[in-house]
């Protein structure tokens, strides 16, 4: 997982309507809904907003902060049906129905960390923009192998974070490590490599 920095709010979100900004807006209609019981259960749907869906406004401002790349395992690049957008603190959970239109819970992520991630959430689990996150802090890299693990001269809490971490996303599934020595391989041959054309940059780094 590759450090990137967040951006401002795209304006689309942070755009005051009654009062409020659009996103917080947006979070309180989901709340409702949900918490309606109506059934079946109102299952999420990004908003209309000027012609398209909110997260068609979104994907280019996401993909711009990690260069295309997926925010959890560094895939790249993202293919059809790829480039869909995780909620950090998921979506089916009560506690975190209003930021479900929130700029700082909404990332990039492949197929994979998708799929690996789903509803779980743990609050140690580790932000690629959170405030004191690096990833030589929390990881390092096993070259033979090709799987990344907790840094051992990390701190308790801090290998317990980035155990959670690879745990969540399935970090090590061995598809991801086969993928990573193979970008390894392609990058040492090449004579002028182009970082952002690489997948797993923490790797070369
Ligand atoms: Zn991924």
């Amino acid at each position: 997982m590759r450090r990137f920095y967040r951006s401002e709010a795209p304006e689309i979100l942070t755009v005051i309507k009654d009062g409020k900004p659009l996103w917080q807006v947006y979070g309180e209609e989901y709340a409702q809904k949900r918490l309606a019981k109506a059934k079946p259960l109102f299952k999420f749907q990004w908003p209309q907003v000027k012609g398209k869906t909110l997260n068609q406004h979104l994907l280019p401002d996401l993909k711009a902060m990690t260069d295309d790349h997926c925010s959890y395992c560094d895939g790249f690049p993202l293919k059809r049906g790829d480039d869909t957008i995780d909620h950090f603190h998921p979506k089916t959970n009560p506690a975190f129905y209003e930021e479900v239109c929130k700029w700082e819970n909404l990332y990039i992520a492949c197929k994979h960390c998708q799929e690996a991630k789903d509803d779980d959430f743990e609050e140690k689990l580790l932000r690629p923009d959170g405030a004191d996150y690096q990833y030589n802090r929390y990881f390092v890299y096993d070259y033979i192998q090709h799987k990344i693990l907790p840094n051992p001269l990390a701190s308790f809490l801090e290998r317990e974070s980035a155990e959670k971490t690879i745990e969540i996303l399935d970090l090590n599934h061995i598809s991801l490590c086969i993928s990573r020595r193979h970008s390894f391989q392609r990058h040492d041959k090449d004579d002028n490599p182009v970082l952002s054309d690489y997948d797993f940059r923490f790797m070369f780094e």
